[in-house]
């Protein structure tokens, strides 16, 4: 079958949509604007231009490039031509980005000219045999204009079975070595649809995309073929992913839906908490937030103190976008409070997505929204297996072809799941678990507190404690002693951490999350408490 394809997905912005605005950001801050006809065109051409380097279909095209244009072309050209897209994370180790791409094997890598000091370190260990440079080539690499010029500007996409590979993704790797997944078109075909309909996000062609989240992140993955699909308008960061420059794009494009992890939306809070009048954010419908939990004070703020809607979502690299924190038809008159403790939940599965919570006894968790167990997960986009791994593969998925995501979660009648943590990350205190997400967002709420993490450290009594680590904002302090007041009336005493550790910033990973096996190596030894 060759309907649920990303050809078929471009092809709709080429026939219905070409007006549409495609703008980017470019190196130099200006914004670049061209449209979804002429993205089209040049995607086509370039993918004519790349099987004449040779690539035969299913070959693998890796890219090391921030948001921008180039990177949109490519995110079709590729699949257009039944190569594989596999965008690499230039914030990963040199030894990770390396293994990954020979992992993956990579055939073409194509790099912003800024990142090429990212591949003169890795290129000895890297199988790439052509490097194309969106920038100025030299040496044996081929600039990305040069490429392109040289294609044939009437080539079109032949049939292409939907369930081949379009992309190709990693995961983070924060346990071992990373492991790949490949993402078929069919799979990135439903994904948009389900996420573009109505009670969902809701997206159409008068809608304005920004997706935050980089385009090398699988949480991105959805955004520019949803776009293509429903001719909305994209626009492209560069990598300028600072809170104002962020927010100068929301306001200038007039932009109506954006996506995040927290960390991002706590800085463009602060700067809106200290001058809400100096950006018009009046576009915007909804501020979508995922990666990893969004604060409860966050959500609020975003809504009492600006009327943006901060919507929740939870993914992972294994299946893009998976749920989303909408209001179903009941909860719609339901008094304020009450749709509030649903939207501080991670949401509902999208629809043609299934959910089940295991426990421990190996049964399953009622949906009462208490009863903890393990999210597993299924439906047409959620990976089936790792690439070239059977026995992680085994691991991860059960004999019935379910998805085991290692989050313990609480599922609320209607569906709705509230992840407790990471299965890795629960601290278990005296036989029962504490959650750290709960901890983070009750000391985040402290107005001197600008970033918190727990982690569990080992405890002779206890089995394990929870230890806090917390930044403030400039020019703000607060003791521990009074932070664990103000977190005591919102959760059992036996869940405040003893210690509390005051740093400067916390340590993050690749793609922005608070790094708790870095915080682990350096709290975990049983030092002298902060607190
Ligand atoms: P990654 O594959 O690197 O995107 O990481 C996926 C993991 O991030 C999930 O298994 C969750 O533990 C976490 N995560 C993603 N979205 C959320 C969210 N909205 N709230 C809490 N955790 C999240």
């Amino acid at each position: 079958m060759d309907e649920l394809t990303i050809p078929a997905m471009l092809r709709r912005a080429e026939h219905y949509s070409p007006d549409r605005p495609v703008v980017s950001r470019e190196p130099d801050r200006s914004l670049h604007h061209t449209t979804w006809g002429e993205i089209g065109r040049r995607a086509r051409r370039l993918s004519s231009a790349l099987l004449g380097l040779g690539l035969t279909p299913g070959a693998r095209v890796a890219t090391l490039c921030w948001s921008h244009r180039q990177h949109l072309e490519l995110y079709f050209a590729a699949p257009l031509a039944g190569l594989a897209l596999h965008p690499l994370n230039p914030r990963l180790h040199v030894d990770d980005l390396a293994y990954i791409a020979t992992h993956a094997g990579d055939e073409i890598l194509v790099l912003d000219e800024g990142f090429l000091p990212i591949y003169e370190q890795i290129r000895d260990a890297t199988p790439f045999r052509q490097v194309i440079v969106i920038g100025s080539a030299t040496g044996d690499a081929i600039g990305y204009e040069d490429l392109l010029a040289g294609g044939d500007p009437d080539w079109q996409p032949g049939p292409i079975d939907e369930h081949s590979t379009a992309l190709v993704g990693f995961t983070s790797g924060t346990t071992g070595r990373p492991k790949g997944v490949e993402v078929s078109h069919r799979a990135v075909a439903l994904h948009g649809l389900s996420t573009a309909l109505q009670g969902w996000l809701g997206i159409s062609d008068t809608d304005v995309l920004l997706p935050v989240v980089p385009m090398y992140h699988a949480l991105a993955w959805g955004w520019p073929y949803t776009a293509a699909l429903l001719g909305a308008e994209i626009v492209l960061p560069g990598p300028f992913l600072d809170p104002e420059s962020l927010l100068e794009l929301f306001d200038s494009e007039r932009v109506t839906l954006t996506g995040g992890v927290p960390t991002i939306w706590m800085g463009v809070l602060r700067i809106l908490d200290t001058n809400p009048a100096r950006f018009d954010l009046s576009a915007m419908r909804a501020i979508l937030s995922g990666g990893s939990t969004a604060p409860a004070s966050m959500i609020t703020g975003y809504g009492e103190r600006h009327r943006l809607n901060l919507v929740h979502t939870w993914g992972m690299s294994e299946l893009m976008m998976g749920t989303i924190a909408g209001l179903s038809a009941d909860l719609h008159q339901a008094p304020h409070q009450e749709q509030l403790r649903h939207r501080l939940k991670q949401g509902r599965p999208m629809p043609f997505v299934e959910i089940r919570a295991r426990s421990e006894d190996s049964g399953f968790a009622p949906w009462d929204g208490e009863s903890m167990g393990e999210l597993e997960i299924r439906g047409p986009w959620v990976a089936t297996e790792y690439l070239d791994s059977p026995e992680a593969s085994a691991e991860q998925w059960t004999d019935d072809g379910w998805f085991r995501t290692g989050d313990i979660v609480t599922i609320a009648p209607g569906g709705y799941i509230e992840i407790a943590d990471r299965a890795k990350d629960v601290v278990k205190s005296g036989g029962e678990w504490i959650s750290t997400p709960t901890l983070e967002g009750a000391l985040m709420a402290h107005p001197a507190v600008a970033e918190a993490a727990v982690i569990g450290v080992g405890d002779e009594r206890w089995g394990e404690r929870p230890l806090a680590v917390v930044a403030f904002h400039p020019g703000s302090s607060a003791t521990a002693e009074e932070l664990r007041e103000f977190m005591a009336p919102r959760m059992a005493r036996w869940w405040l951490p003893e210690r509390i550790e005051i740093v400067e910033t916390l340590p993050k990973t690749a793609v922005g999350k608070f790094d708790k096996v870095a915080l682990r190596r350096r709290f975990t030894a049983p030092i002298g408490a902060g607190s």
